[in-house]
């Protein structure tokens, strides 16, 4: 069987960033959040940036692929602070995100499937979200802020071990196997999307064309055991890494004998572990075959990024017309 066991020693994220690219070091003594500039002083841009943010474990402390629970809470509020909006995939994909006058899309996404994001206890024969796991966090935030809603994808292996298999198996961190397909139900019902991640991690630049397509085709058919008929149109490459045969990363097909037929996948969109804020939609140089992400981890700032993009120049953020039938232009 091909298995094994996901380790925290994926690709320093830093050092795939080019030197041009990294964010400046912030002023110190800079202004609060949020009191950079408010809504309505922001002047409409929506060939601006936005970022593309990558959680992975949400745990005690902060770590090389970890932030701690308070961080994750911490970044909610200076996001939300500064006048960004959780947008889906889909509406990128699709050019339909409605964000308010004066605001910013933000793309969550959360790598790995880990219970750290998806945690549920059993109370009195009932499951409920654990509010520690960082998808209790954020159902708790948008409660408290409506003007947020429920969006963002969840880039989850089915059966990668040490309870990266859709939030957790077999009894790790409290979590039963039962309980995983209902978590990615739960999580389409609530408005969030599901993404590619292969089915357990695997490098896919050292395998072949045949193993590359049956990693992702079974992560796909996997979500679509989970939630039938659900279409995948994500794909995050685990640790940045393409496979030899790009067009791979695509489509593809692999035979299920079980099945005796073709499970085909289509991915519209790939996306990169770091290279910071994304490209607007609406630039004619958005590539969703290539989307860069803004890793949040141990040794990496929220904050830097999101003041870069306050400033003039290839980073500035993308600001909303608050119109979803014309894009302004700065
Ligand atoms: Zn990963």
């Amino acid at each position: 069987m091909l298995r094994q066991v996901i380790v925290t020693a994926m690709l320093a994220v830093p050092s795939l960033l080019p030197a041009q690219a990294r964010p400046q070091s912030v002023v110190s003594g800079a202004v609060p959040s949020g009191a950079a500039s408010s809504a309505a002083a922001r002047v409409p841009n929506e060939l601006g940036r936005f970022p593309i943010v990558e959680w992975h474990q949400v745990v005690a402390a902060d770590g090389t692929y970890k932030v701690s629970r308070e961080r994750f809470r911490a970044e909610l509020r200076e996001l939300h602070a500064r006048g960004y909006v959780p947008v889906n995939l889909s509406e990128l994909l699709d050019k339909t995100m409605n964000v308010p006058a004066g605001k910013t899309p933000v793309l969550f996404t959360f790598d790995d499937a880990s219970p750290s994001q998806f945690r549920y206890i059993e109370r009195s024969g009932t499951l409920v979200v654990d509010p520690t796991s960082a998808v209790g966090m954020l159902l708790d935030f948008i409660k408290a802020h409506p003007d947020w809603k429920p969006k963002g994808l969840f880039c989850a292996l089915p059966a990668a071990e040490a309870g990266h298999a859709f939030f957790g198996d077999k009894g790790i961190d409290g979590q039963k196997t039962e309980w995983r397909f209902p978590k990615l139900r739960f999580l389409v019902q609530q408005g969030f999307e599901l993404c590619n991640h292969t089915l357990w991690h695997a490098k896919l630049s050292k395998y072949s064309d045949a193993v590359v397509q049956e990693q992702l085709a079974r992560a796909a058919m996997a979500i679509d055991s989970a939630v039938p008929g659900y279409t995948v149109r994500g794909l995050a490459l685990p640790y940045g890494l393409w496979p030899k045969n790009r067009a791979l990363a695509f489509n593809g097909a692999w035979y299920d004998k079980k099945s005796k037929r073709d499970v085909r996948y289509r991915h519209e969109a790939v996306f990169e572990v770091s290279g910071g804020p994304a490209r607007s939609p609406h630039d004619p140089s958005f590539n969703p075959k290539s989307l860069p992400r803004v890793p949040l981890q141990g040794g990496t700032k929220l904050s830097n990024t999101l003041d870069q993009m306050d400033k003039p120049g290839t980073w500035a953020r993308y600001v909303s017309d608050g119109n979803p039938n014309t894009v302004a232009k700065p």
